[in-house]
C-alpha cells in the first residue's frame, strides 16, 4: 500500500486486534467504515499450538452475531452446543437445572477453543475489504490534537485518525496514558483451563460446580472430551499446574464428583490469573474503549467475550453512521448505551461468586440448598437470558 494511501486510509484505528478488537473491524467493515487495526502479535499460531487452552463458553445471541459477521461457518463444526445448563454447590443439597428446550431455544449458546474463534475472527478479516490489518506492530501512543488522535506506532510510523479504540486487553495502555480511572480487585485466584475425557458423555451438558475454594466447570465439546476450567487459590493452582496427568485428573475428580464418571486423560493446560478492572468511563478524547479494557471480569458467569462483543457491536452502531466518529456526542452516547449491560454483567458475576459456599450471603437463597431456586421462576428467566445473551439482538448488524 502506497504511503499516501495509507495515510489517508482509515478515520477509525482499532488498538488490539484480539477477539474484540477483530470483531469490531468486521462489524464497522459490514457497516461499510474503513478501519486500521493494529495487533502487536505477528502472527497467529496454528490454534493447536497455541499455548492458549482455554474453551469460551458463547451465549446464544453471540453465535448469532458471529455469523451475521461470516465467522461462525468456520466453528461450527468444532463448536459443543450448550442444550442444558447444571449448576451445583458443593457440600449443599440439589441442584439448578436449566434445559434450553423447556425455556424454547434448541441451545444456551456453544463451547469453542478460544485460539479458534480467534483465527476464524482474523481469517474473516483477511478476507474482508476495508480492513487494513498491520500485525507486528504496537501501538506505542496517542494525542489528542485538533479534530484528530495521532497516533505512534512502534515501526517509527504514525497515523491521524479522527478515532482510536483501544482494544488492548486488561492493561489497556491507551486507558492508563489517557487517565481513565478503574475500580480493581485481585481475586487471589487463578484459573486453569484445559480439555479431558469424561467416562459419561455429557450430551449437550455444561456443569458449573460452586466450590469453597472456587468455581469448577465442565463444558461440552463435540469430540467427546470436555473444556475443563477449575479456579482456586493461586497457590494452590500452581500447585495443580505442576501435577502429573494423573494427578491432576484425581485432584479434579475430588472436587467435581463422579456426575460424569471418571474423569481422565487431561489435555495440556493453562493457568490465568483472575482480577477485576472495571473502567469508570469508556472515552477520553477521541479515545474509547471496548472488550477487557473497559471491562475484565471474573470468568465465572462466562461473560467476557460475550461482553466485548455487545460493546464492539454497539459502538459499530453509535460511531458509522456519524459524520464525526470521535465527536464527544458520539462517544458519551456509546458510553450511555453501555452502561446497564456493563453493570448488570457485573453484578451478575458478582452475585454468581457470592453463591459459592463460604461466599458472602445472597439473601432469601443463602443456606437453602440450589435445588429450591427450581421454584423461583424470575430467577430462572434472569440466568437464562445472560446464558442465551439476548441483549444482542438490537445491535446486530445485517447479515454479510
Ligand atoms: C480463563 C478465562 C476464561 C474465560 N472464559 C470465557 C467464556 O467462557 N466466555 C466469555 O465470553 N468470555 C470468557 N473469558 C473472557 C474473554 O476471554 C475476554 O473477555 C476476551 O478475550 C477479551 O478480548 P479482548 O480482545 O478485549 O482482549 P484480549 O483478548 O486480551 O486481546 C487484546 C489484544 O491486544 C493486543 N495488544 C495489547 N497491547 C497492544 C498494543 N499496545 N498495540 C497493539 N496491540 C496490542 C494483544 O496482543 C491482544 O491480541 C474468559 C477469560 C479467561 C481469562
Amino acid at each position: 500500500m502506497s504511503e499516501e494511501r495509507s495515510s489517508n486510509y482509515a478515520r477509525i484505528l482499532i488498538a488490539g486486534g484480539g477477539l474484540v478488537g477483530n470483531t469490531l473491524a468486521l462489524a464497522l467493515a459490514q457497516r461499510g467504515c474503513r478501519v486500521c487495526l493494529v495487533e502487536a502479535r505477528s502472527g497467529a499460531l496454528p490454534a493447536a499450538e497455541s499455548a492458549d487452552t482455554r474453551h469460551l463458553a458463547l451465549a446464544e445471541g453471540s453465535v448469532m452475531a458471529l455469523q451475521r459477521l461470516g465467522v461462525w461457518n468456520a466453528l461450527r463444526s468444532e463448536a459443543g452446543p450448550i442444550r442444558r445448563v447444571e449448576i451445583s454447590r458443593r457440600g449443599a443439597p440439589g441442584q439448578l437445572r436449566l434445559d434450553a428446550a423447556e425455556h424454547g431455544f434448541e441451545r444456551f449458546g456453544a463451547v469453542v477453543p478460544a485460539p479458534r474463534l480467534l483465527q476464524a475472527l482474523a481469517e474473516q478479516v483477511a478476507r474482508r475489504d476495508g480492513i487494513e490489518v498491520c500485525a507486528g506492530i504496537e501501538v506505542k501512543g496517542s494525542v489528542a490534537v485538533g479534530e484528530e488522535r495521532v497516533v505512534s506506532l512502534s515501526d517509527g510510523g504514525e497515523r491521524r485518525v479522527a478515532l482510536v479504540v483501544a482494544a488492548e486487553g486488561s492493561e489497556s495502555p491507551l486507558r492508563t496514558q489517557n487517565g481513565i480511572p478503574v475500580r480493581q480487585h485481585d481475586y487471589g485466584q487463578s484459573l486453569i483451563s484445559c480439555s479431558i475425557r469424561a467416562g459419561v458423555a455429557a450430551q449437550g451438558c455444561a456443569f458449573e460446580r460452586l466450590d469453597s475454594d472456587g468455581p469448577l466447570a465442565l463444558l461440552p465439546r463435540p469430540d467427546g472430551r470436555m473444556g475443563l476450567v477449575w479456579t482456586q487459590a493461586s497457590d494452590a493452582a500452581a500447585a495443580r499446574m505442576a501435577d502429573s496427568d494423573d494427578a491432576f485428573a484425581q485432584h479434579y475428580q475430588d472436587r467435581f464428583g463422579y456426575r460424569l464418571g471418571r474423569l481422565h486423560g487431561p489435555g495440556r493446560r493453562s493457568l490465568w490469573p483472575l482480577r477485576l478492572i472495571f473502567a469508570e468511563r469508556l472515552h477520553a478524547e477521541r479515545l474509547v474503549l471496548v472488550g477487557n479494557a473497559a471491562q475484565t471480569l471474573h470468568p465465572i458467569g462466562a461473560q467476557g467475550f460475550n461482553l466485548g462483543l455487545r460493546d464492539a457491536l454497539a459502538l459499530a452502531l453509535h460511531i458509522a453512521g456519524a459524520a464525526d466518529p470521535g465527536a464527544e456526542a458520539v462517544l458519551q452516547s456509546y458510553q450511555s448505551a453501555r452502561q446497564a449491560d456493563r453493570e448488570g454483567t457485573l453484578a451478575w458475576t458478582s452475585q454468581l461468586l457470592a453463591m459459592r459456599p463460604g461466599g458472602s450471603p445472597l439473601g432469601p437463597l443463602a443456606g437453602i440448598g440450589l435445588g429450591v431456586t427450581d421454584l423461583l421462576p424470575a430467577l430462572q428467566r434472569g440466568i437464562v437470558q445472560r446464558a442465551m445473551g439476548l441483549a444482542v439482538l438490537p445491535l446486530l448488524p445485517e447479515a454479510a
